[in-house]
């Protein structure tokens, strides 16, 4: 059966990179129907949206897609395309996983850890107050009339908030994505003993639904203390759960931990939908110079496969993936041991050696 899948390029370097995850995609023998939706640069010029309604339309319709990054323009009043992407599907969950494979420049081996990271609220829910202005004044006055705090009228205020509604589906979400890829432990997050409320409520749900889950190890830690044991010890660690910040520095953390953007994939999970994109961005520096890795895009495409239920397909294209990795000849400049090395291919031999090496798995 083919899968229909919407396909964003997005801009940078993007289009290279997807056009080498579409090929490598598609000779694991598997058959896919691509609804191929502009976004980015080129749209924001043409139609004036640097996302546009067909795209999520799109993505509604199949719910499931695989896109390039989309670079974000400084200063021009437009918004994000990937966060209005995650708010406008609902793509509550952020997962990325972190995996030493043999041959990554990395201080350290074994570690395998998939980050769950809470996507719509906390810090990043965008409710924030400008100094100066007269809501910051009015909630300054409701503050102090509240909670006997008088704030600095020359301070700026971004509020973090965090529910039970989203609390549960985030820890829900990790504890099913646990048990679905054979993982044992899911670690809470969180910084409950100064943020007693917003990540002690955080982490109340986090106990609640760990009883739910009695197959599955639970643990919390606190983030500081997390972030000097993923330093120390990585190894132990295995599904992490993870508020929107938190998630947000820990997973980037945990890509350098394992040897940088390369070869970071991410997915965007949503109750209806799900998008496959790498964490880094378009790297526009580089674009149309046939360059950059595209094995963060293709690990994500391996996520793809997984979501889409192709396990066998997945394990093909993932061990490719580690065999050229580990033998170090076909990769890009980023993968070598200095970035000037002249022996590094270009973003559409890795394709090549990698279609070469499905054969052999
Ligand atoms: P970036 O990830 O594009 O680049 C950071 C560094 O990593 C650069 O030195 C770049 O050359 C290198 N790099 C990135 N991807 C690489 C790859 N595949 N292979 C080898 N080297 C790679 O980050 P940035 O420069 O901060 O962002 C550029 C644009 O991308 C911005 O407009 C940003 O908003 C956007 N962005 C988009 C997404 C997304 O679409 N999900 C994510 C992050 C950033």
């Amino acid at each position: 059966m083919a899968h229909t899948v919407t396909l964003i390029s997005g801009d940078g370097t993007g289009p290279e990179i997807t056009e080498a995850t579409r090929r490598v995609l598609e000779a694991t023998g598997l058959e896919f129907i691509w609804d191929v939706q502009p976004a980015g640069a080129e749209t924001l010029e043409k139609c004036g949206t640097i996302l546009p309604d067909a795209a999520i339309e799109s993505i509604k319709r199949t719910g499931v897609a695989l896109k390039g990054p989309i670079t974000t323009p400084i200063g021009k009043g437009v918004r994000s395309a990937n966060v209005a992407l995650r708010k406008k599907l609902d793509l509550y969950a952020n997962v990325r996983p972190a995996r030493t494979y043999q041959g990554l420049r990395s201080r350290y081996e074994q570690i395998d850890m998939i980050i769950v990271r809470e996507n719509t609220e906390d810090l990043y829910a965008g409710v924030e107050f400008q100094r100066g202005t007269p809501e910051h004044e009015e909630i300054v006055e409701t503050i102090a009339r509240t909670t006997g705090t008088r704030l600095d009228a020359d301070s700026a205020i971004s509020i973090k908030y965090i529910s039970v509604m989203a609390s549960r589906r985030i820890v829900r979400f990790a504890f099913d994505y646990a048990r679905a890829n054979g993982r044992r432990k899911v670690t809470a997050v969180h910084k409950a003993n100064i943020m007693r409320f917003s990540d002690g409520l955080f982490l109340t749900i986090a106990h609640e639904v760990a009883r739910e889950n009695p197959d599955i190890q639970f643990e919390d830690r606190i983030v500081d203390n997390m972030c000097m044991q993923l330093v120390q010890k990585p190894e132990l660690y295995d599904v992490l759960v993870l508020p929107n910040l938190y998630g947000d520095i820990i997973s980037d953390l945990s890509a350098g931990l394992i040897g940088g953007l390369g070869v970071a994939p991410g997915a965007n999970v949503g109750s209806e939908c799900a998008v496959f994109e790498p964490v880094h961005g378009s790297a526009p520096k580089y674009a149309g110079q046939n360059k950059v890795n595209p094995m963060a895009m293709m690990f994500s495409g391996v996520l793809m496969l997984r979501h889409l239920g192709e396990r066998a397909a997945a394990y093909r294209l993932e061990s490719a993936l580690a065999s050229v990795i580990a033998e170090g000849k076909f990769v890009t400049y980023d993968l070598k041991s200095r970035p000037d090395d002249p022996t590094a291919v270009g973003t559409s031999q890795v394709a090549d050696a990698i279609i070469e090496r499905m054969q052999h798995f």
